[in-house]
């Protein structure tokens, strides 16, 4: 497979401008504009899907890398930050935890905390471990700062359509170019079968050497043109459609996302600097639109400032992200439900990825086949992470729950699961997202309760442990007390930066 019988890659045509299409551009014009013409082709008519508002710390270090300063990037998106989910009745109705973005406690080289943990806990001397987290007290305090002399680890709450601006802002100021227009053909080379151009409705004709597919679920290139396939995974995750809608704030922003399950899926609320984004995820099997919408409107605590807006979609992912002189990014590339806010990171990592193995002498199998191998680790680890939420569930008598427990896991799942329950390990694989620190919290937040674990907490002694989680408790407890509350922050913050 060569792109266009091998020919270096000199212009890459990013198809969409959503925030997919606009992250691609923006990183590759910073980076690669000296070397790259870019053009990206978007439709004001068609618009973009609207939601994707809560993100994971990744986004900061890929800000990073682009040069984006943090106070102008609050400034134009509205956001607010976030030190983590909140899982409410996910075990069962009316119980709660949190997945901090921070670690839990203090490993060590031969037992990781939860091991230690566990042991204390038998003998009565630990509290539950959300105690020993630094983001979740805070959070749970509502409390947040940047800087200072308390390491948060935090990501952000965003406007999509307001983020999407600002990266096209910075795409176009590093060279990008954009063009308005709807995409009605995509015209592939006669000899290679490559995609040569695109065609709008105007008549234009842009041509490229690259094309990015960025046009949303129904991916255009990737797969109305090229056939790539789609692995569908509905039998592991069976949501399906998604009702979003905007509220008014009324009160303090709090610093984390909540992610609250209900009998036929789950809720989020995602606090921006002024406003609230809600959404109510659910599985059409099990849920009628109507009552869907009925339960929304129920459970929304601000004035609606937009009108809900159904959407559909369907977990799995493109056969091949990268086909032929097409590499799909964003929801083209597949999407897996939104409750741990992995998307933006995976369209974040895939253009990344792709400057590490930018096809410059052309495109090849070689650098496609490696590039598809870490989009798929990657993504299966984010898919398991997202199913394990759903199955070690406790909501007995309700069928969709039911179903997801009665679930037959992929196997790395399963594994993991077994691993985890048997000896209280857990791992991050070399290609995954999510760290031990993720993993253990909501394995143990889902109520999974390991039979074993390891003997180190025994070999430091009841006395010992319970000295050290109590001065643990104690400098987290102090950290805290000295954070100002995350709005009073805010409202600094964005004084200053508005300044
Ligand atoms: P879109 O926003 O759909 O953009 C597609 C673009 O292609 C648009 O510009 C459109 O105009 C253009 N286009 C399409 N067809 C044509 C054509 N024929 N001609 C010209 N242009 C065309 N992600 C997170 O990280 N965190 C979250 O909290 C989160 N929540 C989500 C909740 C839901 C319910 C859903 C469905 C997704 C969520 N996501 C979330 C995912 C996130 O919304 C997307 O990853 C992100 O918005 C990127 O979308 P996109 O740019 O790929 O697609």
């Amino acid at each position: 497979m060569a792109s266009s019988h091998g020919k270096p890659v000199r212009k890459v045509v990013i198809a969409g401008g959503g925030t997919a299409g606009w992250t691609v551009a923006a990183a590759l014009a910073k980076n690669l504009g000296s070397m790259l013409a870019i053009e990206l082709v978007e439709s004001d008519a068609i618009g973009t899907v609207g939601v994707g508002e809560s993100t994971i710390p990744t986004a900061r270090r890929f800000h990073e890398i682009l040069g984006l300063s943090e106070a102008d990037f609050v400034r134009a998106t509205g956001a607010s930050f976030k030190l983590g989910i909140s899982f409410e009745n996910w075990a069962r109705e009316g119980e709660r935890y949190f997945h901090s973005f921070g670690s839990t406690g203090r490993s060590t080289w031969m037992a990781d905390f939860q091991h230690i943990w566990l042991e204390a806990q038998a003998l009565g001397v630990a509290g539950p471990i959300g105690d020993y987290s630094l983001e979740t007290q805070a959070a749970l305090a509502g409390k947040f700062r940047t800087g200072g002399n308390v390491p948060l680890n935090y990501a952000y709450h965003l406007d999509a359509t307001a983020y999407g601006l600002f990266l096209r802002d910075f795409a176009t100021k590093f060279g990008a170019v954009r063009t308005e227009g709807r995409i009605t053909e995509v015209r592939r080379d006669g000899l290679s079968g490559d995609i040569a151009a695109l065609v709008l409705d105007s008549g234009a004709v842009i041509e490229g050497d690259l094309f990015i597919d960025c046009t949303g679920f129904h991916g255009l290139l990737i797969e109305e043109a090229l056939e790539t396939g789609f692995e569908d995974w509905t039998h592991w995750l069976s949501t399906d459609r998604a009702l979003a809608v905007q509220t008014a704030a009324t009160g303090p922003a709090r610093p984390y996302t909540r992610a609250i399950a209900h009998d036929a899926g789950w809720q989020w609320q995602i606090p921006l600097q002024r406003r609230v984004g809600n959404g109510l995820v659910y599985a059409s099997a099990h849920l009628s639109d109507d009552a869907a919408l009925e339960r929304l409107a129920q459970r929304l605590e601000g004035e609606m400032l937009t009108q809900p807006r159904l959407i559909r979609f369907r977990t799995g992912t493109r056969r091949k992200a990268w086909n032929r002189n097409c590499i799909a990014m964003g929801l083209s590339s597949g999407f897996v439900e939104p409750l741990e806010s992995t998307s933006i990171h995976l369209i974040m990592i895939a253009v990344t990825r792709l400057m590490q193995l930018f096809p410059f002498n052309g495109v090849t199998e070689a650098l496609a086949d490696r590039y598809n191998a870490l989009s798929r680790a990657e993504l299966e680890g984010i898919r398991d992470f997202i199913i394990l939420h759903y199955h070690l569930n406790g909501r007995e008598g309700e069928p969709f729950w039911d179903a997801c427990r009665a679930l037959e896991l992929p196997d790395t799942l399963a594994a993991r699961i077994e691993l985890f329950r048997e000896s209280a390990t857990a791992f991050q694989a070399s290609d995954e997202l999510f760290r031990v620190d993720s993993w253990v919290q909501v394995m143990l937040g889902q109520g999974l309760a390991p039979e074993g674990y390891h003997k180190l907490g025994q070999m430091i002694g009841r006395d010992r442990l319970r000295q050290s989680l109590a001065e643990l408790e104690r400098g987290i407890g102090q950290q805290v007390a000295a954070l100002p509350t995350h709005q009073q922050f805010l409202d600094q913050y964005t004084a200053l930066v508005a300044a």
